[in-house]
C-alpha cells in the first residue's frame, strides 16, 4: 500500500525521513494544505492551533518547490520566538535529511549574529527568522531577498501581539511582489485579517475547526475557590494528578516567581519562565522542561509563546488571561499531535462570567470541577504509588546480589505487613499533610448568590439591616463574593441573610441583619487577615439603623466613609509602597497554611 504522504505528492526521500519521525498519516491540516501549497500558485491562510502539524504542512511543500541546486534565499519563514525558530529549522532539517544541498539557517536574537551572517554568506535556500534579528541583518545589507518565492508567516497572531507589525512590513518590502505568502495563525483577530488583506491576493483559506476555536482534544475545567485559597487548591489539583507534566500560566512576572518559589519550597519540581530571565536562563529552564526533569513550568503568556513541547498533560490557568484570545494560546500548549489534554482554570466566583465569555469564543463548554478533598488526594497518591510499584522495571542482575540480605531483613514480616510498610513510606507524609484539610470549594449556596450581581436582602427591608464598615477591600484580593464568604466564615452567619455588599479599594461595606450585629463584632474582635488586624465599625451611613438593633453599643465611624487617616492616602500607600510587604505576607500565609495541614 502506498504511503499516504506519497499520495499527497511528497517524494520518497522526504517520506522516508518523516516515517522515521513517526509520521505515518498526515494530520488533518497536512492532508488539506499540502495539495494546495504544492501547486505553488496560491497565497494561503491556515487557521490552526500549534501542535496540529503546521510545520510539516508548509515545510514539506517548500522542500518540494524550491530549487536546491541554487544557493540563494528562496523561502523566508517568519515566526515570533527564538524557540519556535529553532524548532522549525530543526524540523525542516529532519524532513530533508535524505536530500542533498538543502541549507536552512535560523536567524534569531540573543545569539551571535556573526555566526548567522557566516551561514547566510555560505548560501542558504530557506531562512527561518524572528522579525527583529531579520531586520537587523537586512539593514546590514547582508542578505538578498530579491528572489524569494515563498514567505511563511507562522503564528501570525503571536507576531502581531508582540508588536512585530512594523518589522514585518519592512522585511516584506524587500521581497518580490509576486512571491506567495502563506500565513498560519491560531486565532483570527482583526489585525491578522488586516495583514492577510494587505499581503495577499485572494488567498486559499483553510480553517481547522471553527475560527478561534481550541483543539477538540482539550478538556476545559474550572474550579471555583476563594481568592485566598487559590494556592492551596492549585497544590491539591497537582497532588491529585501525580503524573502531571504541566504549564502553569500567571499574569505577571512577580506572580510567576512567587508561585514557583512557593512550589519549590513545598517540595514540587517547578521553575519559572518569564521575561526578566536572560536568554541563557530561559534556555536552561526550557531544556530541563523538555527533558522532563521539570514537572511544572510556571510561565507568563509572553515567555511561553512558541513553547512546543509535546505531551504536556495539563495547562493550568492560575490566573485567567486578560485577553480571551490568550486562553486559546495557553490551552493549545497541551493536546498536541493528536494527544488529549486538560486546561484547568482556578477562579474565584467573580470570574465565572469570564469563563462564560471564553466558552463563547472557543465554542466549548467548561466542566465545573470540584477541588479534591484531602482524603481523595491521599487515595489517589496511594494508588499512584501502588501502580508504580506494580509496574517498576526490576533490574534482576543488580538486585540479585542483595536479595538474600533483603529477604533476611524481612523474614519476620508477612506479605501483608510488608505491603503496608512499603505503601506507608510515601503515604504517611501525604496523610500527615492533608490531615484535617478543609474543603476549598466555594459552597454552591454562596456562589449562586455571588453570581447574581448586586446582593440585596432576600427577606426584610433595609431598615432591618445595619451597614458595617470593614477595613478589607479589593486591594486585599476581595470581590463581593469573596468578602461574603470571608465574612460568613468568620461570623458563622449564613450568606443569604446578608444584605448589600459594597467593595471599595481598601475597605468595604456589608449590610448585616440588626440582630446579628453583636455577633459580627464579637467574631471580629481579634481577627486578623494576613497579619493585619481586621476592624469592623458601623458605617456613618448606617445612622438610620443605629437606633434599631444592637448596633448602638459600638462606636460609629466618624468623618466620612473613607476615614483611615481622613483621606485616601492610606489606600495609595498600601497599593504602592506596601506591595512588597503585601506579597511577603502572602507567602507567610501560605507557609502557615502548609504547617496547619
Ligand atoms: P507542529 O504543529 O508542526 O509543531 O507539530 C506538532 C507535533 O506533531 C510535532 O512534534 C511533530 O513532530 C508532530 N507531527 C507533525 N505531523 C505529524 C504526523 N503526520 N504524524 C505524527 N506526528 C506528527
Amino acid at each position: 500500500m502506498n504511503n499516504p504522504f506519497i499520495e499527497l505528492g511528497i517524494r520518497h526521500d522526504i517520506v522516508n525521513a518523516i516515517s522515521e519521525l513517526g509520521f505515518e498519516n498526515p494530520t488533518p491540516i497536512q492532508e488539506q494544505s499540502i495539495p494546495v501549497l504544492l501547486t505553488g500558485s496560491n497565497d494561503f491562510v491556515g487557521l490552526a492551533q500549534t501542535g496540529t502539524g503546521k510545520t510539516a504542512a508548509f515545510g514539506l511543500p517548500l522542500l518540494e518547490l524550491l530549487d536546491f541546486e541554487e544557493n540563494y534565499p528562496q523561502a523566508l519563514i517568519l515566526c515570533p520566538t527564538r524557540e519556535l525558530c529553532l524548532q522549525i529549522t530543526n524540523d525542516l532539517k529532519n524532513y530533508a535529511k535524505n536530500m542533498s544541498n538543502v541549507h536552512v539557517v535560523a536567524v534569531y536574537g540573543g545569539a551571535s549574529i556573526s555566526d548567522q551572517l557566516r551561514q547566510i554568506k555560505r548560501g542558504v535556500q530557506i531562512v527561518v527568522a524572528t522579525p527583529g534579528r531579520m531586520l537587523d541583518i537586512i539593514n546590514r545589507n547582508a542578505i538578498d531577498f530579491s528572489q524569494v518565492q515563498y514567505v511563511v508567516l507562522d503564528e501570525a497572531d503571536e507576531m502581531l501581539n508582540m508588536g512585530f507589525q512594523e518589522d514585518i512590513d519592512s522585511i516584506l518590502s524587500t521581497t518580490p511582489e509576486d512571491k506567495k505568502t502563506w500565513l498560519f495563525s491560531a486565532t483570527m483577530p482583526s489585525e491578522v485579517r488586516r495583514i492577510s488583506k494587505k499581503y495577499m491576493t485572494d488567498p486559499y483559506e483553510l480553517t481547522m475547526g471553527a475560527k478561534n476555536t481550541g483543539n477538540a482534544n482539550i478538556e476545559h475545567e474550572y474550579y471555583v475557590v476563594r481568592a485566598r485559597d487559590k494556592y492551596a487548591a492549585f497544590k491539591r489539583i497537582v497532588d491529585f494528578n501525580p503524573e502531571i507534566f504541566g504549564i502553569v500560566f500567571c499574569r505577571t512576572k512577580i506572580e510567576t516567581q512567587e508561585i514557583a518559589e512557593a512550589l519549590i519550597k513545598d517540595g514540587y519540581n517547578a521553575d519559572s519562565l518569564h521575561g526578566d530571565l536572560s536568554q541563557q536562563q530561559r534556555d536552561k529552564v526550557m531544556k530541563r522542561y523538555r527533558e522532563r526533569s521539570l514537572q511544572l513550568l510556571i510561565a507568563t503568556d509572553v515567555a511561553a509563546r512558541g513553547i512546543d513541547v509535546n505531551d504536556v498533560t495539563h495547562v493550568i490557568n492560575y490566573s485567567l488571561p486578560d485577553e480571551i484570545e490568550n486562553y486559546t494560546h495557553r490551552s493549545g500548549r497541551t493536546a498536541r499531535a493528536g494527544k488529549t489534554g486538560v486546561s484547568i482554570s482556578i477562579i474565584n466566583s467573580k470570574e465565572i462570567g469570564k469563563i462564560r465569555q471564553i466558552e463563547k469564543v472557543i465554542g466549548k463548554r467548561f466542566i465545573k470541577a470540584e477541588v479534591p478533598t484531602g482524603f481523595e488526594v491521599c487515595e489517589k497518591q496511594l494508588f499512584g504509588l501502588i501502580h508504580k510499584v506494580h509496574n517498576v522495571e526490576v533490574n534482576e542482575q543488580q538486585i540479585d546480589q542483595y536479595l538474600p540480605r533483603i529477604m533476611d531483613e524481612f523474614a519476620d514480616l508477612s506479605k501483608e505487613d510488608l505491603i503496608k510498610r512499603f505503601a506507608s513510606i510515601e503515604f504517611n507524609s501525604f496523610l500527615a499533610y492533608y490531615k484535617d484539610a478543609p474543603d476549598l470549594n466555594v459552597p454552591e449556596d454562596t456562589r449562586a448568590s455571588r453570581e447574581g450581581g448586586e446582593r440585596f436582602p432576600r427577606t426584610g427591608t433595609r431598615a432591618d439591616f445595619t451597614r458595617l464598615f470593614i477595613n478589607l477591600g479589593s486591594v486585599d484580593g476581595f470581590g463581593r463574593g469573596d468578602l461574603l464568604g470571608y465574612f460568613c466564615n468568620q461570623t458563622g452567619l449564613v450568606g443569604r441573610t446578608i444584605g448589600k455588599i459594597d467593595v471599595k479599594g481598601v475597605y468595604s461595606f456589608i449590610e448585616v441583619p440588626n440582630a446579628d450585629v453583636d455577633r459580627a463584632f464579637a467574631s471580629f474582635k481579634e481577627a486578623d487577615f494576613k497579619g493585619r488586624q481586621v476592624r469592623i465599625e458601623i458605617s456613618a451611613d448606617g445612622d438610620r439603623n443605629e437606633s434599631r438593633g444592637g448596633a448602638s453599643n459600638y462606636k460609629k465611624r466618624e468623618g466620612g466613609s473613607r476615614r483611615d487617616g481622613g483621606s485616601n492616602t492610606r489606600g495609595n500607600e498600601r497599593s504602592g509602597s506596601g506591595f512588597r510587604d503585601f506579597s511577603g505576607k502572602r507567602r507567610e500565609d501560605r507557609g502557615e497554611r502548609r504547617k496547619r495541614y
